[in-house]
């Protein structure tokens, strides 16, 4: 099967299961978006993804979306969704429309003194490891909440939200209380702040119908779309995405 046939089909079904959680959840299908995790997939299945009326793509290495977005066409928009080192910020400033795995004021404030050479402002979502897996990247709960104001003062970051990769488990209602604490702690941002953040980013392919009953906006989903990486491929390069993400 091609790509297209194969992701129109995927995509059908997917947008289907949303639509149900929805329905159980009381919520708008429009306000949850699929950002397509095309990690180890190469500029064709992007291309098939965009004829399928797919617009976000996510990628979790600066290394690999420097190599593969250039030769995608100019209509997908690109999410960084794994860890960003301080000496890949200029880079990704350029080449990610936002990104959802802020981790630190460190990387913060790069992103701060890039976006303004950049002359531009950069949409992003800070990164929380709501289970405090030493594994894996992200704040700690309590630690967002202290660099909180400090990440909010930044004039060049627009803070949307918060993004999380929660432990992976074979059974997804074992993650809801994961998804559940992130939905708190953005409405404890929101209050301490005193502005509503509009994103959850929150559910993979394993569990994004839980996610989307617990109010997530973006659902980040590769193998449910494309099909199942290549383990070769996967275990190539020194960073890893948010930090084992279950896969
Ligand atoms: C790879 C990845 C995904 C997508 O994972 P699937 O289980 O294939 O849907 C989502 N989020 C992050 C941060 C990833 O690295």
């Amino acid at each position: 099967m091609d790509w297209a046939e194969r992701i129109g089909a995927n995509l059908a079904e997917v947008q289907s299961r949303i639509r149900r959680a929805c329905e159980r959840a009381g919520r708008d299908p429009a306000e949850v978006l699929i950002v397509a995790v095309t990690k180890t997939h190469p500029p064709a299945a992007v291309e098939a993804a965009l004829a399928c009326g797919l617009r976000v793509f996510g990628e979790n290495r600066v290394q690999e979306a420097r190599a593969k977005i250039p030769l995608c066409p100019g209509s997908a928009r690109w999410h960084l969704i794994g860890h960003l080192q301080t000496n890949k910020v200029r880079e990704a400033v350029g080449l990610f429309e936002m990104i959802q795995s802020v981790d630190s004021l460190k990387v913060a404030t790069e992103i701060q003194r890039r976006a303004e050479q950049a002359g531009r402002r950069v949409p992003v979502l800070l990164e929380v490891n709501v289970a405090g897996e030493s594994s894996k990247f992200g704040y700690a709960p309590e630690r967002l909440l202290e660099e909180l104001e400090a990440l909010n003062g930044l004039s060049r970051l627009e803070l949307q939200g918060l993004m999380t990769v929660p432990p992976w488990s074979p059974d997804p209602e074992r993650v809801r209380p994961y998804f559940r604490r992130l939905r708190e702690l953005k409405e404890a941002c929101e209050q301490r702040l005193g502005v509503s953040l509009p994103h959850l980013s929150m559910g993979m392919s394993g569990d994004f119908e839980v996610a989307v009953e617990e109010g997530a906006t973006m659902v980040r989903l590769g193998t449910v779309l494309f099909g199942p990486r290549t383990p070769a491929v996967r275990a190539g390069g020194g960073e890893e995405g948010a930090g084992g993400t279950g896969d």
